[in-house]
């Protein structure tokens, strides 16, 4: 047996500023041929769980690439095209079956859905081929994507910390196909519901009963059922919630599996909505704790979604309402690292910090905050994952350097990372533990490494283009009538 196994992933904030070509892939590692498997064969991925599939049955395994960028805009044809094409051209020189681990929200110049052009392009060159996908939870399905693959799974976590099950679930569906010992039949449903990230944590209410529905199915013999949450942030005419069944060889059980799902989540709709509370509200609410540490969760800003991490807002009412013992992860903003490596540890330096990018999509200029301070540690921003999430990958923060006004200690990085694992603190020198406060640029994901540690944690309404308030965003793509764009859209 032959396999090419791969990794292609981006999630798409239509809403971004930022250009996610090459170099933006590059910026988060990507790499091709042996390197790609070497760099991510041993992972908790599910690139990582494909390749341990093929070892075990002793399958040749062909890695042409492992490319993600961090979330941003929509991705150059260029960038795509470097990808997509070394996985063709692989599966082009013959093979047994074809594993990919896809986001599901990857939006391109030249086409809206990103992984069904992909799964179609490897469907028309070989057509029959056998292809497992592992998706993301905030994949936005299309029927393209469906169509043109074996077996699609999804993360049932969010955060995400079981991206490897996934990959095995995948892979081990396909193998048996591969055996001629089940038959996969997938049918997929959705209903018009556009939901906001920040409601869809799968330990929670709304979301929680949608994936137990989902593995009491599976406990009831279907082979896979993914519910996917969708990501809001994508402007594209599919985006949205959707369930995807995969049984054995029993078409209509898949569909009513899949409809069944959907039903529950339109029955739960007004749920799925996001409301927030003054930023100002916030902060106060949080100055009035007494332990830590406490979580000021900047979701408005979030890079893991496509955010600018540089919007200056939340950091700027912490100083006004005079918080202390503050760590912040963290200011993307290379021109203040390069002013403060040039200044030396210790040196007391005046920085016009963060507010670099301009946010057309919402109307928002780029505002600097003047910070002045201590340059307290500098690093390379390298570090491995501990957190269960991604787990054994390389963090590149780029160069990067700790701003301490006394009262907050800022991490101001080259690059984007999203924290949810301690080491974005302790490799800057920050003992997470040990503040009052943490203020954190994520939505979600945060959770996977910081909630144990954390006594309170405040979702906090600043600026950015990964707002959930809908009013701020306008969408011109999305299928409307949609949930709730439109209040009285109908399932
Ligand atoms: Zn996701």
């Amino acid at each position: 047996m032959r396999f090419v196994i791969a990794k292609m992933k981006h999630e798409t904030n239509t809403f971004s500023p930022l250009v996610t070509d090459v170099a933006r892939f590059e910026a988060r590692g990507s790499y091709f041929g042996n390197e790609a498997l070497a760099r991510y064969g041993r992972t908790k991925t599910p690139f990582g769980a494909f390749v341990e599939l093929a070892r075990e049955i002793g399958a040749e395994i062909e890695a042409p690439v492992v490319a993600e960028a961090w979330p941003s805009g929509r991705v150059t044809a260029d960038a795509y095209e470097r990808i997509s094409r070394p996985i063709l051209d692989a599966a082009a020189r013959g093979c047994d079956a074809v594993l990919l681990d896809l986001h599901g929200a990857m939006v391109c110049e030249t086409d809206e859905d990103g992984e069904g052009l992909l799964l179609e392009r490897l469907r028309a060159m070989a057509p029959g081929i056998p292809i497992a996908v592992a998706l993301d939870f905030h994949a936005n399905l299309t029927d393209r994507m469906v169509r043109n693959c074996t077996v699609m799974t999804g993360y049932k976590t969010f955060p995400h910390v079981d991206t490897y099950q996934t990959g095995l679930q995948a892979g081990r569906i396909l193998l048996r196909a591969l055996e001629g010992e089940i038959r996969p039949v997938m049918r997929w449903a959705r209903a018009p519901l556009l939901i906001q990230t920040l409601c869809q944590a799968t330990d929670e209410e709304p979301m929680r009963p949608l994936i137990a529905a989902a593995e009491a199915a599976e406990r009831d013999g279907a082979l896979a059922v993914s519910v996917f949450g969708g990501f809001a942030h994508a402007d594209i005419k599919d985006a949205g919630l959707s369930v995807l069944a995969i049984t054995d060889g029993d078409a209509d059980r898949a569909e009513r599996i899949a409809s069944g799902i959907v039903a529950e989540a339109w029955s739960r709709r007004a749920a799925f909505v996001y409301r927030a509370e003054a930023l100002e509200a916030s902060i106060a609410r949080a100055k009035s704790l007494k332990d830590g540490p406490v979580l000021l969760i900047d979701h408005c800003d979030n890079t893991g979604s496509g955010g600018t991490q540089d919007v200056m807002t939340v950091v700027r009412e912490i100083m006004r309402q005079g918080l202390e013992d503050v760590a912040v992860f963290a200011i993307r903003d290379p021109d203040s690292v390069d002013t403060m490596i040039r200044a030396g540890v210790g040196k007391r330096v005046t920085v016009a910090l963060g507010g670099n990018t301009d946010i057309p999509a919402l109307g928002l200029k780029g505002e600097p905050l003047e910070v002045s301070g201590i340059v307290r540690n500098i690093s390379d921003g390298e570090f491995t994952i501990t957190a269960p999430m991604f787990t054994g990958v390389r963090a590149y923060l780029g160069r990067s350097v700790v701003l301490d006004t006394g009262a907050i200690e800022i991490v101001v990085c080259e690059r984007s990372h999203e924290p949810w694992d301690l080491g974005c603190f302790r490799s800057n020198g920050i003992e997470p533990t040990a503040k009052k406060y943490l203020m954190l640029k994520s939505r979600l994901h945060y959770r996977a490494g910081f909630r144990p540690i954390a006594r309170h944690i405040i979702e906090c309404n600043g600026a950015g283009c990964t707002t959930s308030d809908n009013s701020l965003l306008k969408y011109r793509h999305v299928r409307r009538p949609v949930y709730p764009l439109d209040p009285d859209a109908r399932a």
